[in-house]
């Protein structure tokens, strides 16, 4: 087993990490930027290197400073947390042959399916239904507009390197294909250094359910059912469950098992989670496969009883799983809502500051993953999450009234926050019921028709 982990990454995620290492009696030490100096997590960690000033490119995404951490730290491998470098196989590569163990997956399964259409082309060969689209990359509108009449209109426009809902583009008709497909590939040309976008057929309401994956480094792999994340503002997840209420039975059993085929087409390892989206009749497509641990992760955690991030880190030391598939079970409901500084009132917009009051909820059934206390400052260089609220139940039903309870205790002044917004949500009879998709929000609460 690892004797110490350099924790290349911040805030909630940083901690969480910290306290698995604790928990196996692993010494930590995190990095951080001048942004994040003095910030009481990183009191936690056996020590902590600073890496840069604030601008992520100087100090969170800058490779050779994360490495020189590692160094300086005497490190024997190192945690990406999510975000960041976390899925830049390059990175996975360098930390490597630098001698350190990455926690993830191999750079060579992390190539296969970091690119969309190259994780499409897998799931294709190992039998895994995806969105009918184009196939691989589009040279030029023309050829964009010629799929798009094969498929049919609506139609999404993607990056292949895209993440975040960033280098997405909707398109009705052709002029807004025409538009779209510039401005998509521009957009991720600037968020990822890579503008290749392909086309994809855009799927009416639908469900977003993705399955969580665990693999070790002797081959094998393991799934730990779903999570429904169909609650989504601008194509990002606010929250998500399991399981996923409505789901027949039959349907989670196919998409758990194509989820693992697919893994092992890529010879995968580590942490994972293969997504797909659901149409109204329960037929299941494949988009992406996310190569890192999840923000969402512990509503697995809650409803399986197994700490992931802990497993991450045994099998990046090369230890079997434990456990078998069969040993596995899913038990009762757990729901998570991200807690960001941003505003729903005015577009999300970021609310970074001073936190004047934090109480924060407790009780049975609850738990917050948090990085902040009383009287932190929430910078305004990254991202706005700054806790993760999740309840765990034996019924949906249960659940919700106690995510209820816990939002209503939960107090957060200074700054604006998306409480308000996750209020509402639960509150809403379709939510209640289960009866959502990807545009629930958008059609309830930011853009309700006939007003
Ligand atoms: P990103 O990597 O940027 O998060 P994803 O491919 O994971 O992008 O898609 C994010 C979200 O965008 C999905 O959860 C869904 O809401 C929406 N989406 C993606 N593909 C489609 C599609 N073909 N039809 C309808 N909605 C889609």
């Amino acid at each position: 087993m690892f004797q110490r982990v350099l924790v290349a990454n911040r805030g909630e995620i940083a901690l969480r990490v910290i306290r698995a290492c604790r928990d196996l009696g692993i010494e930590t030490a995190v990095v951080y930027s001048e942004a994040d100096r003095g910030a009481p997590y990183l009191a936690l960690a056996d020590r902590a290197i600073c890496i840069g000033p604030p601008p992520s490119a100087d100090s969170y995404l800058n490779i050779p400073r994360i490495i020189a951490a590692a160094e300086i730290a005497g490190a024997d491998a190192i945690h990406p947390g999510f975000g960041f470098l976390s899925e830049n196989s390059r990175f996975a590569h360098i930390v490597r042959e630098s001698g350190f163990e990455f926690i993830g997956p191999s750079e060579q399964s992390m190539e296969a399916v970091g690119n969309k259409d190259k994780a499409k082309a897998i799931a294709k060969k190992a039998k895994v239904p995806t969105v009918p689209g184009s196939d691989g990359l589009l040279g030029s509108v023309e050829e964009a507009i010629r799929f798009a009449r094969q498929v049919g209109f609506p139609v999404l426009i993607k990056a292949a390197a895209g993440g975040g809902g960033r280098g997405m583009r909707v398109a009705r008709d052709e002029g807004e294909l025409a538009k779209g497909f510039e401005d998509a590939k521009r957009e991720a040309e600037a968020a990822f250094k890579d503008g290749s976008v392909f086309l994809e057929k855009y799927l009416d309401q639908p469900r977003h359910v993705e399955v969580q994956l665990l693999g070790d480094k002797h081959g094998n792999v393991v799934h730990l059912f779903e999570r429904d994340c169909s609650l989504q503002r601008r194509h990002q997840k606010l929250v998500e469950e399991s399981p996923s209420p409505h789901l027949p039975d039959k349907v989670r059993r196919e998409m758990c098992d194509a989820a693992v085929r697919l893994a092992k087409a890529a010879e995968y390892y580590n942490a994972g989670t293969c997504e797909f989206l659901l149409d109204k009749d329960n037929n299941f497509y494949f988009i992406e496969v996310n190569a890192r641990i999840q923000v969402e992760h512990p509503v697995t955690e809650l409803v399986t009883g197994i700490d992931l991030i802990r497993q991450q880190i045994r099998v990046a030391a090369g230890e079997k799983l434990g456990f078998s598939q069969r040993d596995i079970v899913h038990r009762g409901s757990a729901i998570e809502c991200r807690i960001n500084a941003e505003d729903p009132a005015k577009d999300f917009r970021p609310s970074a500051g001073l936190i004047t009051k934090w109480q924060v909820p407790g009780g049975p059934g609850v738990r917050v993953d948090t990085h902040v206390v009383p009287g932190y400052r929430v910078p305004s260089n990254y991202d706005s999450m700054v806790a993760k609220l999740l309840v765990f139940q034996p019924t949906r039903a249960e659940a919700i009234a106690t995510m209820r309870r816990a939002l209503r205790e939960f107090v957060v002044e200074g700054i604006q926050t998306t409480i308000p917004l996750h209020q509402q949500i639960f509150n809403t009879q379709a939510f209640v019921e289960g009866k959502v998709d990807t545009t629930f929000i958008e059609r309830t609460f930011l853009h309700p028709k006939g007003k």
